[in-house]
């Protein structure tokens, strides 16, 4: 057993140039970083290896909510985030520049990388995280080994790759992608501001597609502690010329795109570097393995206009490291056998499943034009829009809901 371990035990060295875990995880981005917090917490011996001491300033999830959070709470990271990001509780919802509805509920803002920062700073011991990038894992049903490009070794009962999209330590095992939807969708993040420096009319904002033939789902607009950050979601031809312009003009193309927008946002300006992703969406295969598990986007990617890239690698967090890595810990060898019950969890199967699922239907829902997909858009937001105008006629609703969310 080791849960009865102080946190503050330095990993042992078995010689001088290996370092000895209980668990190693490759890839500290926010999956790999949080599964070290919660097991290195419950006192395992975690060494957390990421090629980079600094997650970069890179384009991914930047805004948590709903069930999301319900996740970070129940895994001890509430406190953090709210500590680092931007908190709204009100996102007006347009299209064509008509309000569809207001969605009311706690949400948090803030770069991916203090994300991470946030994640990685719960670990109890700062040197658990070792700055290398792996070179190569060998796997086996006793101890795995893992070398580093510094020379050094790493020796685990257990490795967690949570090395993201990056494919090629995966691959040296044996570990192939399987592409779902190659292009599925093309996303950019920027941060805009009023021209005359006004601040903004509304907390946060998201504007739905217009034309199937745009390929938007949507812009949506939410506080960072920069300012108002902008995550456009579409499904269209990532080669298409309508993807330069958004970099090189992104203000002019984004209202070409929306024109419904223009009375929301009045006059103003992109204040940073315009990022875009083009997404493919994949799921691993050959990953059943002995002493090796894969979590997060390393099992599989998702589509960011979907939103469930979070909620996913939360539930693979809590599952594996809350109640399967520390069973299989308890006992002698990481066989097969025991990986396979983290795979064939109820609630990461429904995770992965309803991830596909919403990817499907929200391209299906922006950009399919066949009578079918036009009536249900139809009623998709006509629906909304009803529902909301029925709640603003119930008296006190906004003070309802406001009182609720006090609760
Ligand atoms: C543009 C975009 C927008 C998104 N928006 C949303 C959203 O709104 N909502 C949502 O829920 N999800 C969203 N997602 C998905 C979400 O961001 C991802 O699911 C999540 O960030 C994946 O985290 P991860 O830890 O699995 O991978 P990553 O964050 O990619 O981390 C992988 C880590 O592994 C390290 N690494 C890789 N190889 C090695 C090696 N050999 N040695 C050492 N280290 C290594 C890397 O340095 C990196 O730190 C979005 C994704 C994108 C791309």
């Amino acid at each position: 057993m080791t849960a009865d371990r102080s946190l503050t035990e330095p990993m042992a060295a078995a010689g001088t140039s290996t370092i000895v875990a209980d668990i190693a995880i490759v890839g500290g981005g926010l999956a790999g970083s949080l599964a070290a917090a919660v097991l290195a917490r419950a006192g395992h011996r975690v060494a957390l290896i990421d090629k980079r001491a600094i997650y970069p300033d890179e384009f991914r999830v930047e805004k948590i909510g709903g069930h999301q959070l319900e996740l970070f709470r129940r895994l001890g990271f509430i406190r953090g985030l709210e500590s680092v990001a931007c908190p709204y509780d009100r996102v007006l919802n347009i299209r064509e520049g008509k309000v569809v509805d207001v969605s009311v509920g706690q949400a948090y803002g803030l770069p991916y990388a203090d994300l991470v920062a946030m994640a990685r700073g719960q670990l109890p011991d700062p040197s658990s995280l070792i700055v290398d990038e792996v070179t190569a894992v060998k796997c086996s049903d006793d101890i795995q080994q893992i070398e580093i490009a510094s020379g050094r070794r790493v020796s685990a009962r257990l490795v967690v790759l949570a090395t993201g999209m990056a494919g090629g330590l995966g691959y040296k095992l044996g570990i192939k992608r399987r592409v779902l939807a190659e292009r599925h969708s093309v996303s950019f993040g920027f941060t805009i501001a009023r021209r005359d420096g006004a601040p903004f009319d509304f907390e946060a904002l998201t504007c739905y597609g217009e034309h199937t033939a745009d390929g938007v789902d949507y812009l949506s607009l939410f506080p960072v502690p920069a300012g108002m950050r902008a995550n456009l979601f579409m499904f269209r031809d990532p080669t298409d010329p309508i993807m330069r312009e958004l970099r090189r003009e992104p203000e002019a193309t984004v209202l070409r795109l929306l024109p419904g927008l223009q009375p929301y946002l009045g006059d103003f300006r992109v204040t940073d570097r315009v990022q875009n992703w083009v997404m493919d969406l994949s799921v691993v295969e050959g990953h059943l393995q002995p002493g090796v598990v894969l979590i997060g986007d390393a099992f599989q990617t998702n589509c960011p206009a979907a939103g469930t890239g979070v909620a996913r690698l939360l539930v693979d967090v809590e599952r594996l490291c809350t109640e399967y890595a520390p069973r299989w810990l308890a006992t002698e060898g990481m066989s097969r056998a025991k990986i396979s019950e983290f795979y064939s969890d109820a609630d990461k199967v429904a995770a992965d499943q309803q991830s596909l699922k919403m990817a499907r239907f929200r391209q299906a829902l922006t950009s399919r034009n066949d009578i079918g997909w036009d009536v249900r858009r139809r009623l998709h937001f006509l629906r909304r829009s009803i529902t909301h105008r029925v709640d603003q006629m119930r008296p006190g609703w906004l003070a309802h809901v406001r009182s609720a969310l006090r609760a």
